[in-house]
This record gives structure tokens, C-alpha cells and sequence, in this order.
């Protein structure tokens, strides 16, 4: 099998019908031996019974129905534990990532790259809310993590199979695909595109699991917020510091002391903001360790038709 294709589908019913014919008119014209694999995960429209209808008619097409939403980094992950291709490509279903640049991303693939993301140069029909935080996030992102996470870029990629390999041995709860494939390393390349609106249906990309996956890639990659919260500690010591050297010089020596109202109010405040902030970070990297001890398997299959390739890693002792 050359390549096996990833799809992950969330309410897509508008686009099954002609993402599929687009991929596989590209896979026809490169011809290449290839398979669909379409996770559904837990879309709530027609988008299985589509998917159930392709399958039946094309023995190429592999769908797993995930048990429930379990969001797009599992997804695709879900796909990734069952591809049987050499090289493995991600794409969104929406049909924003164009299906023909496969080829060319194929083709750099055989320069002797083991990844060919692709990079957007330009994106159409996003709001410019999510334009701005996108391109703040990737750029604060590359600049906290130690491993460098390429700018402007999702998760539209080949890949060759012993990073498949690397991202199966990789058993985090908390997914960020793009993020793993750059700590993976190998010969990585791009090419760029512009990025094209959504075809039909709307985001199933919500703020709230925007915000999600952003502190996945952070706290996967970067221990730099609880560098933040240490220095920020020091730095309000510091400065609380002077301030008692202040207040007992104040009430000692010039005994020139005031009730005091306001200075006590902004240390307060000022105090308990830092704090807070600095034990919600320490959280957020809790959070995710309490997730990894449990173990949880990352997915539930309700129903696919694909068997799986390869059997799953085993589990760590204890993480
Ligand atoms: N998706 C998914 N599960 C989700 C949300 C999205 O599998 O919970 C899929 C969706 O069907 C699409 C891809 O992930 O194929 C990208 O999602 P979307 O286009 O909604 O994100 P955006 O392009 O707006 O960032
Ligand atoms: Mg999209």
C-alpha cells in the first residue's frame, strides 16, 4: 500500500460526497495504491451514513465510527493506529486543505523527506479573530518550545511510516499531533498553499477546543509558563520586600504611617493575582498528569471496517 489517507469527520455531510471524489480522482492521476480511512467522530448528521454508503461501493474506503466525540488530534490518531501505508497523509475533510497539493507534497516525499507539511501562506474565509490568535499562538508557540514547531501550519501532512511508527510509541493523553511530529525530527520539508475557505457546514473547531488544544501544545512542549510563574514569585518577593523595608521604616523611624487603605488593597490584590495565575498553571500541567497516570484508552471503536495493521504498542509500566 503506497499511501493511506486520514480523514477525520465531525458533522461533515456537505463535503463527504465531493472530498471523495476529489481524493480519489488525485490518487487515480498519481497512481498510487491507496486507502481512505474516514474517522467518524461522533458526528451527529447524516455524515455515517455517507461514509457507510462510500464504503460499500469502494473497497478502498475504510471508516471507524468513534463511540462518541473525542475530538480531532484522537480522531486522526484513531486513523494512525490502523493505516497500512508507507506513507500516511492527514487531511481536514472540510476540503480547505486542497486534495490535489498531495501530489506535490508526494513528490517531495520521494526527494527523501519522511514529512511534508503543508504551510499555509494565506487563509480565506476565517474570521479575523481567529486569524490573529491563530498566527499569535503558533508564534508564541515556537518561540517557549525547544523543538521547532513550524509556524502557520495544521496538521495537513504526509508522513512516511516510521514516524506513524514514532507517533504510535508516543502514548499521550493530551494530543498535539503537529507538535509530536516535529519532536519525531527526520528529513521534514513544506511547500506552501493558500488555504481555501470551508465548502459546506460550519467549524466543529470551537473557541473552547481551540483554547484546549493550545494548552495541549504548550504544556506538551514547553515548561516555560511554570518558569513564568517561578520568576514572577521572585520578582513579587522582590518587590514585597521593599515594601516591608518601606512600611517599617514608615512606622519606626518617621512614624509618618496612614491608615493605609489603598496600598493595602492593591498588594492584596496585586498578591492574590499572581498566586492565582501561578497555581492555575501548575494545574494545567496536573491536569494532564492526572490524565496520563489513568491510562484511559485514548478511543472506543464503535464499528469500522478496517482491521487494524499493526498491533498496539504496549502500554508503559507507569507514566
Ligand atoms: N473534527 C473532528 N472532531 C472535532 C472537530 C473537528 O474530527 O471535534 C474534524 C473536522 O471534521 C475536520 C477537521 O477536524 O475534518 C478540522 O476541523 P474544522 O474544519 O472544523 O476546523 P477549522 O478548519 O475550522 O480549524
Ligand atoms: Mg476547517
Amino acid at each position: 500500500m503506497d499511501i493511506s489517507v486520514i480523514i477525520p469527520i465531525f458533522n461533515e455531510e456537505a463535503n463527504i460526497e465531493a472530498l471523495y471524489s476529489r481524493l480519489s480522482g488525485v490518487m487515480a492521476d498519481m497512481a498510487v495504491s491507496y486507502e481512505l480511512i474516514f474517522v467518524n467522530d461522533g458526528s451527529r448528521d447524516q455524515s455515517l451514513r455517507l461514509l457507510l454508503g462510500l464504503a460499500a461501493r469502494d473497497p478502498r474506503v475504510g471508516y471507524i465510527d468513534l463511540s462518541r466525540n473525542f475530538g480531532h488530534q484522537i480522531a486522526v490518531t484513531a486513523g494512525l493506529d490502523v493505516a497500512h501505508g508507507n506513507v500516511v497523509a492527514i487531511i481536514d475533510a472540510d476540503l480547505q486543505d486542497p486534495p490535489e497539493l498531495i501530489r506535490e507534497m508526494y513528490a517531495k516525499m520521494h526527494e527523501g523527506f519522511e514529512v511534508v507539511y503543508a504551510k499555509r501562506r494565506s487563509r480565506q474565509g476565517e474570521s479575523a479573530a481567529k486569524k490573529l490568535t491563530a498566527r499569535l499562538f503558533y508564534r508564541l508557540l515556537a518561540r517557549i518550545t525547544n523543538i521547532s514547531i513550524p509556524v502557520d501550519t495544521g496538521d495537513f501532512r504526509l508522513v512516511a511510516r516510521k514516524v506513524v511508527e514514532g507517533l504510535r510509541r508516543m502514548p499521550e493523553q493530551n494530543k498535539f499531533l503537529r507538535g509530536q511530529i516535529s519532536w519525531i525530527g527526520y528529513r521534514q520539508t513544506y511547500v506552501e498553499y493558500d488555504r481555501a475557505e470551508r465548502a459546506g457546514g460550519e467549524t466543529g473547531y470551537t473557541y473552547r477546543k481551540m483554547i484546549r488544544l493550545a494548552l495541549d501544545g504548550i504544556t506538551a512542549f514547553s515548561d516555560a509558563p511554570l518558569k513564568a510563574a517561578t520568576i514572577s514569585g521572585f520578582v513579587v518577593s522582590g518587590i514585597a520586600f521593599l515594601v516591608v523595608l518601606y512600611t517599617l521604616y514608615s512606622r519606626f523611624i518617621t512614624h509618618d504611617y496612614e491608615p493605609g487603605w489603598a496600598s493595602l488593597m492593591v498588594s492584596i490584590l496585586f498578591l492574590g493575582g499572581v498566586q492565582l495565575i501561578s497555581v492555575g498553571i501548575i494545574g494545567e500541567y496536573i491536569a494532564r498528569l492526572s490524565a496520563n497516570v489513568r491510562q484511559r484508552p485514548l478511543y472506543l471503536v464503535a464499528d469500522t471496517n478496517v482491521a487494524p495493521d499493526l498491533p498496539l504498542p504496549a502500554p508503559p509500566p507507569y507514566v
